[in-house]
């Protein structure tokens, strides 16, 4: 698969940090599975790995967290 915003790199699986600011609340989300492009570094996720994302900023912002860091595990 090409990148779709460079059309030169490749998206190559990884992990990646993903870091969320929702009102009050920073949720840093690791280990999230992405493709990564190696020419120009933009990043898909997984339609699934975004819900997941997601729901896990959600509960974080519902808890009240000002800061959050959490650990994707899949
Ligand atoms: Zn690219």
């Amino acid at each position: 698969m090409n990148c779709p915003v460079c059309k030169i790199g490749e998206m190559k699986v990884g992990e990646t940090t993903v870091l969320l600011e929702r009102g009050a609340s920073i949720i840093i989300i690791k280990n999230v599975p992405a493709y990564i492009c190696e020419n120009c570094g933009e990043k898909y996720y997984d339609s699934d790995i975004t819900r997941q994302v997601m729901r896990r900023a959600e509960e974080a912002v519902q808890k009240g967290t000002e800061l959050e860091v959490l650990r994707l595990v899949a």
